[in-house]
């Protein structure tokens, strides 16, 4: 009795585990194209590795070739040395949206190639991926395209959680670092950390929410200049609001990371963005089965009324001899045909084909984020089987609109 009083004292008197983060650093070895000069290269690069070994943090970086100067051999090689291990982030960062996939898996085998050589020579091997923009695949086809090629060549699209506008910053810190100007350069760290401090909260938040658990976190960085003057403080930040950074393999050893979420859309996310979207399709097409379901039920009893419940009040329906406007002359039309339980029989609707639609939307963040799902097509075959009479059978295709929480019939084409 004792000994389980004090399990449980000391159980309520640990504090919860700190949340595991990976810091990932894309576009390597210097980030955007306003840094030429060879010594400013240098100074980013130990900014940013100085910053990370401060805090024990084993990051991944991603490099994208079209990045790399002469001499910049030396900084990748400074990443490594101090721990770090190195990605692919292509050789051009072209978007997967905006060009053929045999263009885009070209370029981003260029780069494997030309990595994994680099790697090679220096007794590191080559694990990673990070897609340019997020940007996973606009087409079923091209999503898969670049699975195929990514499972082919070994390569793991090491997904991001926190996705943000840290990259957005960049310019105005250059900008008021060559203009001397200090208050600018102060504005710009304040804006840059709070942004950070709102994504790092808005996704862990989205995260906790999908898995029912603190969520395991992968931060997404670039390397630039104004991270190299600001990451110490980020960390800092990040450490007091119970965070340990951890490194690759234990974050990504996570369930959660597990299996990447088919999403075909034209813009990137952040996985737990991509999950939301999952789950709201898979919901939708549940709640869309599910009312079809109690139609059905509503015609075999014989009320029309609770059947007709589920067509907007303007909806249209269409059959092969006309078009019917608005719920009340559908029920109306239907009452005509059907004039009793025993004309109407027992209904079955055979579902075929579910298709759900949805887009972006811009988030609070200034990012653009899937939307909720804004319609569902379905394609049914519908069986009446009536006493005495030979089986009625037909397709529909019926298209859905959200209505409050549910859903409601807005058009009907029946044949
Ligand atoms: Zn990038």
């Amino acid at each position: 009795m004792l000994a389980l009083a004090l399990t449980g004292l000391l159980a309520a008197a640990t504090p919860d585990p700190a949340r595991p983060l990976l810091v990932t650093v894309d576009d390597l070895p210097i980030a955007g194209g306003s840094h030429e000069d060879a010594a400013e290269r240098r100074r980013i690069t130990d900014g940013l590795l100085a910053a990370l070994a401060k805090h024990r943090i084993p990051a991944v970086g991603f490099v994208t070739w079209k990045n790399f100067r002469e001499g910049d051999q030396a900084l990748l090689d400074a990443w490594l040395q101090r721990g770090h291990e190195l990605g692919n982030h292509t050789d051009r960062h072209l978007s997967l949206t905006s060009n053929e996939a045999e263009v885009w898996i070209a370029d981003g085998e260029r780069a494997r190639e030309r990595l994994l050589a680099f790697l090679r020579a220096r007794g590191h091997a080559l694990r990673f991926f990070r897609f340019p923009f997020l940007n996973e695949g606009d087409s079923e086809a091209k999503l898969d395209a670049a699975r195929t090629w990514l499972a082919q060549t070994g390569q793991r699209n090491l997904t991001v959680t926190i996705d943000d506008q840290d990259w957005s910053f960049e310019e105005p810190w250059v900008a008021a670092e060559r203009a001397g100007d200090a208050a600018a350069l102060a504005g710009v760290a304040e804006d840059y950390l709070a942004a950070l401090r709102l994504s790092v909260r808005h996704h862990e938040a989205s995260g906790d929410r999908l898995l029912g658990r603190r969520s395991p976190q992968v931060l997404l960085l670039h390397a630039n200049a104004v991270g190299a003057a600001n990451w110490d403080r980020l960390f800092t930040w990040l450490e007091g609001t119970g965070h340990r950074f951890a490194g690759a393999d234990e974050v990504l050893a996570d369930p959660a990371f597990s299996e990447l979420p088919r999403v075909v859309a034209t813009h990137g996310f952040g996985l737990w963005d991509r999950l939301a979207v999952t789950r709201r399709e898979a919901e939708a097409r549940d709640e869309v089965a599910q009312l079809l379901a109690r139609q059905a039920e509503a015609w075999t009893r014989g009320d029309l009324e609770a059947f007709c419940a589920a067509y907007a009040e303007d909806a249209t329906f269409l059959t092969p001899s006309g078009s019917t406007h608005g719920r009340q002359q559908v029920l109306e039309r239907y009452r005509l045909r059907y004039p009793g339980r025993e004309a109407m029989g027992a209904l079955t609707l055979e579902l075929l084909e579910t298709r759900t639609a949805w887009g972006t939307e811009i988030s609070l963040l200034d990012d653009a984020v899937p939307s909720r799902i804004h319609a569902v097509s379905v394609v049914a075959r519908w069986t009446l089987r009536r006493a005495g009479q030979p089986d009625a059978t037909g397709l529909t295709l019926l298209a859905l609109r959200p209505r409050g929480d549910g859903w409601q019939i807005v058009q009907d084409a029946s044949m």
